[in-house]
């Protein structure tokens, strides 16, 4: 008897989810909100991607209809702005065939303007949507210890909660739609500053003939220290985990780097802030990525400031 009440209780909180965008990130979050005994729906473009996740205990589906339409919860981990929209509000999107009701979490990294025009148009049609973009990478993804920048009103980050509690470890509310957007780029434009800034240190403390461990101890006890140079240093030895280490292997691929660069320039420019150092980390991201780098950690741009990479194309 008292079994079966468990068993009720449990069959009761587990939701119906609509998953869209299977890639790399996508992938691994849904297996884990499958394993978690939620009844997980894909759809990719890619049918490996959809098989992998039919091997992870969800299910396949052919349309967009066919993933949402009996959703408690829709979640999209999509490339960009442009899919996010099309996916949403495109003739056949979410919006259309989805219930009024549904928790709606973007979790893709987009502009803002994109985030607060779908965010928009979901609370027109009686959705509750926040947008939540991820730090944590593929490794935070298949652990389940992804960091979430939520965007959205408070009633819709309570309601997304429990399932990005699931898929993460971190979850902040950063305030109405697309703050979740603006967290992330705001923070990862201090990361590609402050990685150029390391490197450049070690760049002159190399020519100036000092040791690449002397500057470490002496700038990660001092007022140099931050996290490009203490969890992620730029060169091999100081901080073993870093991928300096093994050759510049992301990691944080170079490419994802100047994506969110020229994001946080583009939001810039929309509310006239000025960013001159988020401009020039993003033209040097740019010629390192030209260069034929994207694939590298973006931690590899020291290279580039050595001159030991190819000029750019
Ligand atoms: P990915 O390219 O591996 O995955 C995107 C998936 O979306 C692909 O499988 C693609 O087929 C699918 N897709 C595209 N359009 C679609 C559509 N209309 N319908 C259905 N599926 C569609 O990319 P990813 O690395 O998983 O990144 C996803 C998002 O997460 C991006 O916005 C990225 O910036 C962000 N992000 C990635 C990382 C990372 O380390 N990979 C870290 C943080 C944030």
């Amino acid at each position: 008897m008292r079994r079966n009440q468990y068993q009720e209780a449990r069959e009761e909180r587990m939701a119906r989810i609509g998953f869209i965008g299977l890639g790399n990130m996508g992938g691994p979050m849904a297996a884990n909100l499958a394993a978690a005994g939620h009844e997980v729906t894909g759809l990719d473009l890619s049918m490996e991607a959809v098989k992998r996740l039919e091997a992870a205990g969800g299910a396949g589906a052919d349309s967009i209809a066919e993933t949402v339409a009996f959703a408690d919860v829709v979640v999209t981990m999509l490339p960009a702005g442009a899919h996010v929209r099309e996916v949403y509000t495109g003739d056949d999107g979410i919006l259309t065939h989805a219930r009024p009701g549904t928790v709606l979490i973007d979790s893709s990294t987009i502009d803002v303007d994109s985030a607060r025009v779908v965010a928009d148009a979901a609370q027109a049609a009686g959705m509750a949507m926040v947008d939540a973009p991820v730090s944590g990478g593929v490794g935070g993804a298949q652990a389940g210890t992804l960091t979430f920048m939520v965007g959205g009103p408070e009633e819709a980050f309570a309601k997304a909660r429990p399932y990005l509690e699931i898929m993460g470890k971190t979850i902040v509310h950063a305030g109405g739609a697309g703050n979740g957007q603006a967290a992330k780029i705001c923070n990862n434009m201090i990361l590609g500053i402050s990685m150029i800034g390391v490197s450049e240190a070690f760049v002159l403390a190399e020519k100036l003939g000092l040791d690449h461990q002397k500057l470490f101890d002496i700038a990660s006890t001092a007022s140099g220290q931050c996290w490009s140079m203490t969890s992620y240093c730029p060169v091999p030895g100081p901080v073993p985990a870093s991928p300096a280490n093994r050759d510049y292997q992301p990691g944080f691929a170079a490419a994802m780097m100047l994506k969110d660069l020229k994001l946080a320039q583009d939001a810039a420019r929309s509310v006239d802030a000025s960013t001159p150092l988020g401009a020039e980390a993003s033209a040097l991201y740019s010629l390192f990525c030209n260069a034929g780098n994207e694939g590298m950690d973006f931690s590899g741009i020291i290279k580039y400031l050595r001159g030991k990479v190819a000029d750019q194309g």
